[in-house]
């Protein structure tokens, strides 16, 4: 019969650092994460398996920095307010309600951006190199040291091999909690479409124009083959494919193949078929696949949908915020909205010396809908990363910072507490 696992022996691993705060993660949350943490004292060390910054934001083109406002004013202040400010003066913000009537009427004057992914990637490490923290790109963060319930650091991989960071908090900026779960914190998963991005290129529209007017029952038919070879969107599109379990690689492995092949066969067929498309090539596949849920923790505290939309607030609560997003569609279905975030939903329950940010956070499905936006992942990175330098600076549990303490540090942050 053959054994279903294989014994590893133990080896001895080398202690590269031994920091007070360490960030899994580049991401919206990440970043913020480590920004506050250095800002409140706390030394400081960020993780991220790729060569760049920013997660989503540069790794899938996700550059619309979406739930600023609440539909009728900006209300995010904070990371949120000083990346717009960063990036502006190098020509890196566009106004994302710059643009038709219907669009303005849809977005309102939401204080919404978009960033210019190369640049994000360029001040995002400048930013934190300047607050003094530590990067270390490259590195994937494996599994968490623990020392009975509580996390003592982590074990990384990389081409300098296995080692070990040793950290009074961690803060597990993943997006999919993934140190969290291997800590045992309970989680939930729950699968939502996933989008490979690419870029199409070198379509001569005129041309295809023309054709459509000369010949529409034949273009017609070529684009609905199209688009029957790729789920239903053409090549360049942004393409839905459902029940991807982000936690499982042989799923992540389906959808990239998948996405390639929907995509680059349709594009063949184009090229056939349609006059315009000859030359027409998919310039380029992002690099990474877009996830848009997966593994949330159970936290202290869990956000419902019910919540965000009757404006509950928080005595912890660590950011005032309006975006309402419950699935597809225009992001401000209700105007107006003021709720609060409450710090309880980065703790996980059970295991200590740990804080999660990021999409990731204490939600049910529908309010992490809202919660995934860029805007609230700064939001409960910085508010982590600012628990975490006061739970190292006060000796405590990041589940016993005072949440008085705690709001005082994000206000003098620039954080918009309501
Ligand atoms: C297709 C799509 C479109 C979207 N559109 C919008 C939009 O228009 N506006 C908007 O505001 N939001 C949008 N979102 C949502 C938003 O982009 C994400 O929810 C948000 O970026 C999540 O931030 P995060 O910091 O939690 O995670 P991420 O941005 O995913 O960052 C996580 C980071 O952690 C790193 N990482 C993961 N595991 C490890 C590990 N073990 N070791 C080291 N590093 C690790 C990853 O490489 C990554 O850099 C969209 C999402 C998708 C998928």
């Amino acid at each position: 019969m053959n054994p279903s696992t294989i014994h590893e022996p133990a080896r001895e691993t080398p202690i590269i650092a031994n920091v007070d705060v360490l960030v899994v993660g580049s991401g919206p949350a990440g970043i913020a994460a480590a920004l506050a943490a250095a800002r409140e004292g706390a030394s400081t060390m960020l993780i991220e398996r790729y060569g760049y910054l920013g997660g989503m934001i540069t790794g899938a083109y996700v550059v619309a920095i979406l739930g600023v406002g609440d539909g009728n004013q900006p209300v995010a202040r904070g990371i949120t307010a000083e990346i717009r400010e960063r990036l502006m003066p190098l020509g890196g913000i566009k106004p994302m309600h710059a643009g038709t009537e219907e669009e303005y009427d849809e977005f309102g004057p939401s204080g919404d951006y978009i960033v210019d992914a190369e640049l994000f990637k360029w001040q995002a490490a400048e930013m934190l190199v300047e607050a003094g923290v530590r990067l270390r790109l490259h590195t994937l963060a494996c599994d968490p040291l623990m020392d009975g319930n509580r996390v003592i650091g982590l074990a990384v991989e990389s081409k300098s091999g296995r080692e070990a960071i040793l950290a009074s908090v961690v803060i597990d900026c993943s997006a999919d909690a993934d140190l969290a779960y291997r800590a045992g914190a309970p989680c939930d998963n729950a699968t939502h479409e996933v989008t490979l991005g690419m870029r199409l290129e070198a379509v001569d529209r005129e041309r295809v124009e023309a054709y459509r007017q000369a010949n529409p029952a034949a273009y017609d038919a070529a684009l609905s083959a199209a688009r029957q070879l790729n789920g239903g969107v053409l090549p360049g599109g942004s393409r839905r494919l459902r029940d991807i379990d982000i936690a499982d690689a042989e799923a992540l492995t389906r959808a990239e193949v998948e996405a390639r092949h929907g995509a680059f066969t349709a594009l063949q067929l184009l090229r056939q078929r349609v006059p315009g498309y000859e030359q027409a090539r998919i310039a380029a596949t992002f690099p990474q696949l877009g996830v848009r849920q997966g593994r949330r923790i159970r936290g202290e505290i869990v956000v419902t949908d019910e919540d965000l939309r009757n404006n509950r607030r928080y005595d912890d609560g660590i950011a005032r915020l309006g975006v309402y997003f419950p699935d597809w569609g225009p992001t401000y279905r209700i105007r107006g909205l003021a709720y609060d975030l409450p710090y309880r939903c980065l703790v996980p329950q059970g295991v200590d010396g740990l804080l999660v940010a990021g999409r990731c956070v204490s939600s049910d499905y529908v309010a992490c809908n809202t919660l995934r936006l860029i805007v609230p992942c700064f939001c409960t990175g910085q508010a982590a990363g600012a628990a975490a330098g006061i739970a190292v600076e006060l000796g405590c549990a990041p589940r016993a910072v005072p949440a008085d303490t705690l709001r005082q540090a994000l206000a003098r942050q620039g954080v918009n507490l309501g």
